[in-house]
């Protein structure tokens, strides 16, 4: 493990040094007090003083003590760490597109407004919808959009008083919320013992006030749906929409297109599927897919092509739901999404699905043996172990293996998620690993289950060689503690 060898002086302010020289004044000086009001001059800062060398080393000794997709596998469940290639960085900042007004006359934007028709024609051909709108900005910004427009098309079929969206029990949290938000109410509905929603249950639940039915598919388990046609016609014969959450998408691209199993409308996250970093919170672009039903609720301005012009058209869509998003959405990432889809072309999107479920199964199959597997079935891009048997024989839980997972040098994967699955450990290893970091990993893994069984102690106490050792989750993010002296 290299531990890092940093002067041990935490307080870094050196009263006199500056960070700054500027030139002498060449006009005439001013009286501060005048150009800004008394009251808003603030006196006796009490900030830091320091040399721009010693802020520098700062920053990027703190960078280095973070956990990246750039430094680390990372193997986070549902969030499709994946290497972003610096490609996609290089186009986003082009100054071409950088310093695009979003206010800029439609004749001075061709270029940008054509790269968006055509982003949006891929994600259409990708996964078959009609339509998209590119404005959400995350999965639950998409799954919000989507909600807002099945209500808004219910209501204009006259079944405004349809107001129950059914979710399986394994659906990630924003599902809930987003259809709370809504003013809808939640119907979960229970998993069978294969991970596929349970078809009875799904029969029972539907009926006439069923607004639309959610799913994820490959769900949360890493499982493909076995019975989703099935369940596409119980939803539709009770005249409710089906919703699709492919916030993970990494399985599906040029196998299985959402559409064609029956999903009326869709959101895909470009944060994972299509490459861009991701964590901490953003940016994201959550895009939704609509068939002809919904089409004419999709939020304006639509980019649409006139003959050889493209532009932004806001009249014509009396039935859309409105701007999501000022302006058109987080272009910067809809840029590196665009350019990974470029670079890769419809063959490379399919190795890529591919790859990624190879790579999990590859996995699955290595860690079955010392991690319970609760649905011993072929996996999409990612799979579910527990602990489980960590925790009734040694007393370690899934938390503990996470946290001793840092001190071999690896992102822990999601844990305590789907919530269906006890102490559950959900591993994504994404297409972009190669096999000796896949069989490094599951070493690793391998290694604690055995320190499990022979040293419980140290996998309940790690970690041991981070920067700090366990934290307060909640807390740490919640209330930051960012100094050594509480002020
Ligand atoms: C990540 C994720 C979401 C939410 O996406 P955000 O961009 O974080 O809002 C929704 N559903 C699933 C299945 C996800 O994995």
């Amino acid at each position: 493990m290299d531990r890092e060898i940093e002067p041990l002086i935490f307080e870094k302010s050196n009263p006199g040094s500056q960070g700054y020289s500027l030139p002498d004044l060449d006009v005439p000086a001013q009286e501060i007090g005048k150009l800004i009001p008394k009251e808003l001059i603030r006196q006796a800062l009490d900030l830091p003083e320091l040399s721009e060398l010693d802020v520098v080393r700062h920053f990027t000794r703190l960078s280095q003590k973070n956990i990246s997709v750039d430094t680390h596998f990372y193997p986070l469940g549902s969030c499709t760490m994946k290497y972003n290639p610096k490609v996609n960085e290089e186009v986003a900042k082009i100054a071409g597109f950088t310093e695009v007004h979003p206010l800029q006359d439609e004749a001075e934007i061709q270029g940008m407004l054509e790269l968006l028709y055509n982003f949006e024609q891929y994600l259409c051909a990708i996964f078959g919808y009609d339509a998209f709108t590119l404005q959400p900005a995350a999965g639950a910004h998409g799954e919000l959009t989507s909600l807002m427009m099945i209500k808004a098309y219910l209501k204009d079929k006259g079944q405004g008083a349809r107001g129950k969206v059914i979710i399986p029990d394994s659906s990630h949290g924003t599902n809930a919320a987003s259809v709370t938000m809504v003013g809808f109410e939640t119907i979960v509905v229970k998993s069978n013992g294969k991970g596929n929603i349970d078809v009875e249950a799904v029969k029972k639940a539907a009926g006439d006030d069923t607004a639309a039915l959610m799913l994820t598919n490959p769900n949360t388990l890493g499982l493909f749906d076995e019975h989703i046609l099935e369940v596409a016609e119980i939803i539709h014969k009770a005249g409710g929409l089906l919703y699709y959450d492919g916030a993970n998408a990494n399985a599906n691209m040029g196998i299985c297109r959402p559409a064609d199993l029956g999903f009326d409308v869709a959101h895909f996250n470009l944060h994972k599927t299509f490459s861009t970093p991701h964590g901490g919170g953003g940016p994201g672009a959550g895009p939704v897919g609509v068939n002809k039903k919904l089409e004419p609720f999709l939020p304006v301005p639509r980019v649409v092509k006139d003959g050889t012009r493209y532009e932004l058209r806001v009249t014509g869509y009396d039935k859309s739901i409105g701007r999501v998003h000022s302006f058109h959405g987080n272009i910067n990432v809809i840029l590196k999404a665009y350019t990974y889809i470029r670079g890769l072309g419809a063959k490379g999107l399919k190795e890529v699905s591919e790859k990624a479920v190879e790579n999990a199964n590859y996995m699955m199959d290595k860690l079955k043996p010392y991690y319970y597997l609760p649905y011993d079935r072929t996996c999409q891009h990612e799979f579910v172990l527990s602990a489980k048997w960590q925790k009734e024989k040694y007393g370690v839980k899934a938390l503990d293996i996470a946290k001793r997972l840092l001190d071999y040098g690896y992102h822990p994967p999601t844990i305590y998620f789907p919530l269906i699955v006890e102490e559950a450990l959900m591993i994504e290893p994404t297409e972009s690993e190669s096999k000796q970091t896949l069989d490094a990993f599951c070493d690793a893994m391998i290694k604690i289950a055995k320190e499990c069984e022979t040293d419980p102690q140290i996998v309940k106490s790690a970690p041991h060689y981070t920067p700090v050792s366990r934290l307060d989750e909640t807390k740490a993010a919640r209330e930051p503690n960012l100094r050594w002296l509480r002020s």
